[in-house]
């Protein structure tokens, strides 16, 4: 099976690497793809959350870091993947997540989307929240690698990263 893994990892938190792990076991190949197009406003640019993703799974010979704009079905038709790969948190989620398998499913029907729940220890972990903690001077060590606690207050501080 080869799959792709979309999303803005904005930063990148222990939540998705847990995702990227478990995946990675069920995947031959992973993509983990940062979105391009994404109307959010993001903190790090695609490169940096590239080369950031990039640093925490370089212990997982299968995942490859890339990104994608435009469509996501075509960008995993064009990699010759067919499921996608989503986390699940808490229930808040789930009518996003599932109209968007939905709608991936309505433009392509062989693209099959799968998803994995979320660790108890990661149930109410997003990047945004990860973001205004560390905003604030709270503790985030639980929340992200340390690889990107660094980069996260290097950011945070205003000076280049
Ligand atoms: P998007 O902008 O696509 O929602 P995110 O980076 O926020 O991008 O999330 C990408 C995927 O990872 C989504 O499926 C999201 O539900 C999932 N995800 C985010 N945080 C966690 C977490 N703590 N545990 C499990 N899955 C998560």
């Amino acid at each position: 099976m080869v799959a792709v893994y979309p999303g803005s990892f904005d930063p990148a938190t222990n939540g998705h690497l847990d995702i990227i792990k478990r995946a990675s076991k069920l995947a031959d190949k992973l993509y983990v793809a940062v979105l391009r197009n994404s109307s959010k406003n993001c903190l790090f640019s695609v490169e940096e959350r590239m080369s950031q993703l990039q640093l925490i799974t370089k212990g997982f010979p299968n995942v490859i870091v890339t990104s994608f704009s435009g469509l996501l079905v075509e960008f995993v038709k064009g990699s010759g993947a067919d499921v996608i790969i989503r986390g699940l948190r808490a229930v808040t989620d789930f009518e996003y997540e599932f109209q968007l398998a939905l709608t991936n499913r309505s433009i392509n029907p062989d693209i099959e989307t799968l998803f994995i729940s979320a660790s108890t220890k990661y149930l109410f972990l997003s990047s945004s929240v990860v973001k205004e903690i560390a905003n604030y001077g709270g503790c985030i060590d639980d929340m992200v690698p340390q690889e990107i606690k660094g980069v996260l207050m290097d950011k945070l501080r205003g000076s280049p990263c």
